[in-house]
């Protein structure tokens, strides 16, 4: 436990000349504003820090706008990148007349989810390994070349033309579609920057274990050992922090968009999952793939939920690019212990400690508080309700014959229908208050919005299909 009387005890000791307060937004962004160090004394953490809360897409209106940052002293790191010495820190937005949690404020949420877990009695402690993979481009524009086409991509107004003669000829060192996954530099290109991302995290104090290049051209994932729910969250909103800003320095830039390229795979953000409880693990029986009967329930309530569970774990129009056959993405709601075309995997362990449901529909543009959060509501309903998933569905989904397919439902294939989905089906959300109607009822208006700005543009797909006829 780190203590606010230790922070300011190591502002003075090390000089830190900033205190930097984190929190994120309803979309998923993390947000800051900066306090400088001279003020910070241990009141401070308690007392909290007003700010203007109306200037967040999402937030409150200008008329009631001021609201309080509540620094949580765990989560404290001394900023990698900034010139002055700063101290970082996630923080709680609360209401400033009463103090209570915000009930928009995702950190908020993933704060009473957890809450909400031991009061139910199914569990004390959740764990969480969420795999977030990424692409790196140079900046500004970059080209990709993919079966054939080259398409030039101007990274600051999104606009791109493609030459569908252009041949790519000698290849060398570089890698073709797919071709970086695994071979050694100078194939792998990567390296030296994925190294530096990894470090830098390591400095910061996150848990992490590995990297390697992923499946796409220019696609990569690092690795973060599991870990509570509010923790992860904040984890991943420093794992996303470190990518940008060492591809920044490296002149590049990194996306989490989960379908930059059309024809290769997506960007996923598969989430490990497990529960425990009195210290045992609650996921470890003698059911299909030594699974326990709670863990096939929890996996029969994100199965039963999946839908509207997209709404916050595939919360962009373009999540829905990537959840189509062929690309390791899952579409079926189904789960198996051997396939990674299902919606849920059982990766393989010897050890009950270990043993976890790996669900693969999310993406990394997700809000990792409002996802995580979710997954769990839902898993705690399926296990209060004794859902059973059905049958584990063992073959190879995407080569089922149509007759087969008929009868499995899938993820959602749009935006829209995820949020229609979410406005017939969030009961199981609202329980414990974790969510609220409010709160729903405010992120779905912003993604009303996106899916509009979507459906109203013309698309260049659409001058090359419709521009003669
Ligand atoms: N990129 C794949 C996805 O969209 C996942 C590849 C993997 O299994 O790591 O989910
Ligand atoms: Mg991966
Ligand atoms: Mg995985």
């Amino acid at each position: 436990m780190t203590t606010a009387a230790e922070l300011v005890k190591m502002i003075k000791d090390e000089e830190i000349a900033y205190v930097d307060l984190r929190f994120t937004d309803p979309r998923g962004k993390m947000q800051h504003v900066t306090a400088l160090s001279d003020i910070v004394d241990e009141d401070w953490f308690t007392e909290g820090w007003m700010f203007d809360g109306s200037s967040i897409a999402g937030w409150k209106s200008i008329d009631q706008s001021d609201m309080k940052l509540i620094p949580d002293a765990e989560s404290a790191y001394i900023d990698p990148f900034y010139a002055e010495k700063t101290l970082a820190l996630f923080c709680t937005v609360v209401e400033p007349d009463t103090g209570e949690l915000y009930d928009r404020d995702p950190r908020a949420t993933a704060l009473k989810a957890e809450k909400y877990l031991k009061e139910s009695g199914v569990g004390d402690a959740s764990f969480w390994g969420p795999e977030a993979e990424f692409f790196l481009f140079d900046d500004v524009r970059f080209q990709v070349a993919i079966n054939k086409v080259s398409y030039e991509v101007d990274a600051q107004d999104g606009s791109w033309n493609s030459d569908t003669d252009y041949e790519m000829g000698n290849m060398g060192h570089r890698p073709g579609l797919k071709g970086g996954y695994f071979p050694v530099n100078p194939t792998d290109a990567g390296q030296d920057i994925r190294s530096e991302m990894l470090s830098t995290m390591k400095r910061i104090g996150m848990k992490v274990d590995k990297h390697h290049h992923e499946v796409a051209s220019c696609q990569h994932e690092l690795g973060m050992i599991f870990g509570g729910l509010v923790e992860q969250a904040d984890n991943l909103q420093k794992y996303k922090y470190v990518i940008h800003n060492v591809a920044h320095a490296y002149g590049k830039t990194a996306t989490f968009m989960p379908k930059p390229i059309k024809g290769d795979n997506g960007t996923g953000m598969h989430v490990n999952q497990s529960i425990w409880k009195d210290g045992k693990p609650l996921f470890a029986g003698d059911q299909y793939a030594d699974l326990s009967e709670e863990a096939l329930w929890y996996i029969g309530g994100i199965l039963r939920h999946a839908k509207a569970l997209n709404a916050f774990t595939n919360p962009g129009t373009n999540s829905y690019k990537r959840l189509i056959p062929g690309f390791e993405a899952p579409v079926l709601l189904a789960y198996s212990a051997r396939n990674r075309s299902a919606s849920i995997r059982i990766p393989w362990t010897e050890s009950p400690k270990a043993k976890r449901v790996e669900t693969r529909f999310p993406d990394p543009s997700a809000n990792p508080y409002l996802a995580m959060s979710a997954l769990l509501m839902a898993g705690l309903d399926g296990i209060q309700n004794k859902i059973h998933p059905g049958e584990a569905a063992d073959k190879d989904l995407y080569d089922l014959p149509p007759e087969e397919l008929a009868g499995i439902p899938t993820v959602c294939g749009s935006l829209r229908e995820a949020l229609e989905s979410l406005e017939a089906d969030h009961e199981f959300l609202l329980k414990g208050n974790v969510f609220t109607r409010d709160q729903i009822e405010g992120y779905m208006e912003l993604k009303w919005q996106e899916v509009y700005a979507y459906e109203h543009t013309p698309h260049p797909i659409e001058y090359q299909m419709y521009y003669s006829c």
